[in-house]
């Protein structure tokens, strides 16, 4: 058995779902885009991931000479309805949770696996997964810019490693298969941040409006009035562009097992249950759960004000009314919003019983212009 045979079946033996190797050349049409797009793409470029370094695999590994490529398939059991539309499918599937999780432990196992045969290999910062797995040939590009897998869709899962042994690695063009008239995801994105085939804008995605600036340096800590009201329902991620896509249909429509994990989750992982959440649920709930959230409950309360102010619903003022009496003026500012949006006598009620006592100017704001 070759290595590289050796490898690709222990990473299907520890629950990968596609091995593919490809060459640790530098990737230059992703650093030409990253360079036409700079502040778009600063926050990932010069933030955590300094994908602007791992354009080049050998910025990472000197020595690297080929990419393993790992991909698992994320949607193989369903999602509880009360959390799709609210938290990105990625998030809900615990992606991004450390070695004492899952999948964090199938990298452990793989790492060690390469280690333990005295294989070199260079993770981070993280390498350019996407391409890497067109590359491979292990996937194709959607105009939604998702890598879509046969018989996996968009819910692909990919990670990049590379290492400094040559495993006959391909170098395979980047290709999408869309079919030519489709523009599905272009149409269903509400912000615009999907503005043509294979361009978004993150800085306009829910996405990334509904992250944690303190995780990602560059992400501002207010969301855009505009982007808010057109964040919907979503507090954590947002799936609109894949959920409307062909090349999903037959995943989506797939009878898949429930997930015990989120069954149990849904039952606390609410709007007002995490609007109006003390430490104790933070710590027990919301930690372990949403590896955004980890040190910062704010940004969630924020997201979860907004959503909740997106429905339009009357019962949520009470719940917002609680909330402008946080004490994290973020938190109150964002109630503010969501009362504004709401309205009503109950509303206005709570706004202005609030104004009497505030003295944050930031929250103040928020109320007279909810209460105009
Ligand atoms: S994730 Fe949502 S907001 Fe971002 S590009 Fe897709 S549809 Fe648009
Ligand atoms: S919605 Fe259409 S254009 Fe967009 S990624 Fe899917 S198939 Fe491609």
């Amino acid at each position: 058995m070759s290595l590289a045979e050796e490898i690709r079946e222990y990473a299907l033996d520890i629950g990968f779902d596609r091995v593919g190797f490809a060459s640790a050349e530098p990737f230059p049409q992703l650093a030409a885009a990253l360079e036409e797009r700079a502040e778009d793409y600063a926050w990932i470029s010069r933030g955590l991931l300094q994908l602007n370094k791992a354009v080049d695999p050998r910025s990472i590994l000197p020595s690297a000479r080929s990419l393993i490529v790992l991909i698992w398939d994320y949607h193989k059991q369903s999602f509880p309805q009360e959390l799709t539309g609210k938290i990105g499918r990625a998030y809900l599937a615990r992606l991004f949770l450390p070695k004492d999780r899952i999948f964090g432990a199938r990298l452990k196992l793989f790492r060690d696996f390469l280690k333990q045969r005295g294989i070199a290999l260079g993770t981070r910062p993280a390498l350019p997964d996407r391409q890497a797995a067109a590359r491979a040939g292990l996937g194709t590009f959607g105009r939604n810019t998702f890598i879509y897998v046969p018989g996996m869709g968009s819910f692909a899962a990919i990670v990049t490693m590379a290492v400094d042994v040559d495993l006959g690695g391909e170098s395979r063009e980047a290709i999408s298969r869309c079919p030519d008239d489709c523009g599905a995801c272009i149409r269903a994105c509400p912000t615009g941040a999907l503005y043509e085939p294979f361009r978004m804008n993150p800085r306009r995605c829910i996405a990334f409006n509904t992250y944690a600036p303190g995780n990602w340096p560059l992400v501002p800590e207010d969301i855009p009035r505009e982007i808010r009201e057109k964040m919907g329902s979503w507090i954590y991620g947002c799936d609109l562009c894949q959920e409307a896509c062909p090349r999903n249909r037959k995943k989506l429509q797939e009878k898949l097992p429930p997930d015990a994990y989120l069954l149990e989750k849904a039952k606390t992982i609410t709007l007002t249950n995490l609007l109006n959440m003390d430490e104790q649920f933070y710590l027990t709930q919301v930690q372990p759960f949403l590896y955004g959230y980890i040190w910062h409950k704010k940004f969630l309360q924020r997201n979860a004000a907004i959503a909740l102010g997106n429905s339009g619903d009357d019962a949520a003022v009470p719940h917002l009314a609680r909330a402008l009496e946080d004490p994290e003026e973020m938190v109150r500012a964002y109630a503010a919003w969501a009362l504004g949006r709401i309205g009503g006598a109950a509303a206005r009620a709570a706004l202005e019983s609030r104004r009497g006592r505030e003295d944050s100017a930031k929250v103040l704001e928020e109320i007279e212009i909810a209460l105009t």
